[in-house]
């Protein structure tokens, strides 16, 4: 069970010397419809990194449970972190990272608004040595196949594939019968403070009424196998350069 925050000082060193792998998860605290808690973002990466830390030797940094939410700011519950702050804090986790000796951060990211200054402060922190940060957001990298197979609406917020994960996760804290379907596509990228409510509806954007636990479970199961996969061959130094995803 290697969790950072469980060794003692002393133990850090021994106990790490058999990685040089460091997995660092970061959520949000956001309204995510009226159906699922604010922490979806934090509860379901949080969920993989349990599974890293139980099936291999990689160290499981304390998660961040809060993110960049300024979209969902004027919903109820929401706490925003604002980029500049997020970007320093990441790159100063990371640094401390690097400075221990590992190798290689893997940042398990639960949240859409996280990604830019995910890579900002992996930027920050890998200019010196051989330091790589690989950044995956685990919802549209991992479990692609099933996700295809599975999946019958557009993916989105608070919508079909994410209420499954959270069925299957924490079915305690879903309320399905307050799940409505809202989807607002536009044509352009629409920013304003002020029309959030219109953008994001009941901030959901997807159809959580066709989700389904079983969904869930078949694509955490994939999204598993598939990471850790990810970190036995960092472990053997290959670099994951074979597919590209599209963002
Ligand atoms: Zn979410």
């Amino acid at each position: 069970m290697p969790f950072w925050n469980e060794f003692t000082h002393g133990q850090f060193l021994s106990e790490c010397k058999n990685t040089n792998i460091a997995v660092f998860v970061t959520g949000s605290l956001e309204a995510h419809g009226r159906h699922l808690p604010l922490g979806t973002d934090t509860i379901l990466p949080e969920h993989l990194a349990k599974h890293i830390a139980e099936n291999t030797e990689a160290v499981v940094l304390p998660t961040i449970p809060f993110g960049d939410s300024w979209i969902f700011n004027q919903f109820q519950g929401t706490i925003s972190v604002q980029p500049k702050t997020l970007i320093d804090f990441y790159t100063d986790i990371m640094k401390g990272v690097f400075i221990h000796g590992f190798k290689y951060i893997v940042a398990l990211n639960g949240h859409g608004g996280n990604t830019p200054h995910l890579e900002s402060a992996a930027r920050l922190a890998t200019k010196k040595g051989e330091r790589v940060v690989i950044i995956i957001n685990w919802w549209r990298d991992l479990a692609k196949d099933v996700r295809n197979e599975l999946v019958e609406t557009p993916m989105g917020h608070a919508g079909e594939d994410e209420t499954s994960e959270m069925l299957f996760v924490r079915p305690d804290l879903v309320d399905m019968q307050s799940a409505n379907p809202a989807r607002v596509a536009t044509r352009y990228r629409v920013v304003s403070a002020w029309y959030r409510e219109e953008l994001y509806p009941k901030a959901t954007y997807g159809d959580p009424t066709k989700a389904t636990a079983e969904k869930g479970k078949a694509i955490m199961e994939q999204a598993k196998q598939e990471i850790i996969t990810l970190i036995e061959e960092l472990e053997m130094g290959k670099l994951p350069l074979n597919e590209r995803s599209q963002d």
